[in-house]
């Protein structure tokens, strides 16, 4: 099993920018996000079990998730967000595992934005990595690569855990104030400290 880390932080932290940098040092990244999209495409893993649970009408033409009506009834029913995420969550974590032993890098780096929520990938990786950002700095760049206004940004850093509690599960954080060269040196501190510990 290879060395592995969970990456997390807050929406826009700089989860996909660090995990980029970490591939550019030869790390093997597995985005939890890009397989829960995978999940729910055309013919994806879960649409089977989304479709039993849910009914057809779930499902659009290509046989993807209907994901406008998705959202709409997990947002006005909570039992339903628990059943979705039911289905989602483990074939989510096992695809990713599945993808990580199979890894080729120096070491894996899992990109789980719930790391923290969901628990169960404590336990799995060797390190917790955190990116933490200023709540100022963190709505500004939202809303300027979301276009969303900052009562919408704000909402949904509500709806995730707090600061506070992500990192007092971090093993290791990267403050991600400032500029991409501040960052690029903490991520190639944080590479060589990986690549000293990985056995
Ligand atoms: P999400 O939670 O939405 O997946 P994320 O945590 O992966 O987001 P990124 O997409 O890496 O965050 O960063 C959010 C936005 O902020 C992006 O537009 C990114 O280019 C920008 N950004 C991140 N870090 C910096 C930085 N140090 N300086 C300037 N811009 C940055």
């Amino acid at each position: 099993v290879p060395f592995a880390v969970g990456l997390t932080g807050g929406i826009g932290s700089g989860k996909s920018t660090v995990a980029d940098m970490f591939a550019a040092r030869g790390a093997t990244i597995v985005d939890t996000d890009l397989i829960a999209h995978s999940m729910t495409a055309p013919q994806g893993p879960a649409m089977p079990a989304i479709v039993a649970e849910f009914g057809a009408e779930f499902a659009d033409a290509s046989g993807a998730m209907d994901r406008a009506r998705m959202r709409e009834l997990v947002f006005s029913d909570a039992g339903a967000k628990t059943r979705l995420e039911a289905i989602l969550h483990p074939r989510i974590r096992d695809a990713a595992l599945a993808a990580g032993a199979a890894a080729t890098g120096a070491y894996v780096i899992y990109a789980v934005p719930l790391l923290i929520e969901s628990g169960t990938w404590r336990a799995r990786v060797a390190r917790v990595l955190a990116v933490d950002c200023e709540e100022q700095v963190q709505i500004a760049r939202v809303m300027a690569r979301n276009n969303l206004p900052e009562a919408q940004v704000r909402a949904i850093m509500a709806a995730q855990v707090s600061r506070t509690q992500r990192l007092a599960a971090a093993d290791d954080v990267i403050v991600n104030n400032a500029g991409i060269a501040e960052l690029e040196a903490q991520v190639e501190r944080l590479h060589a400290l990986y690549l000293q510990i990985r056995w």
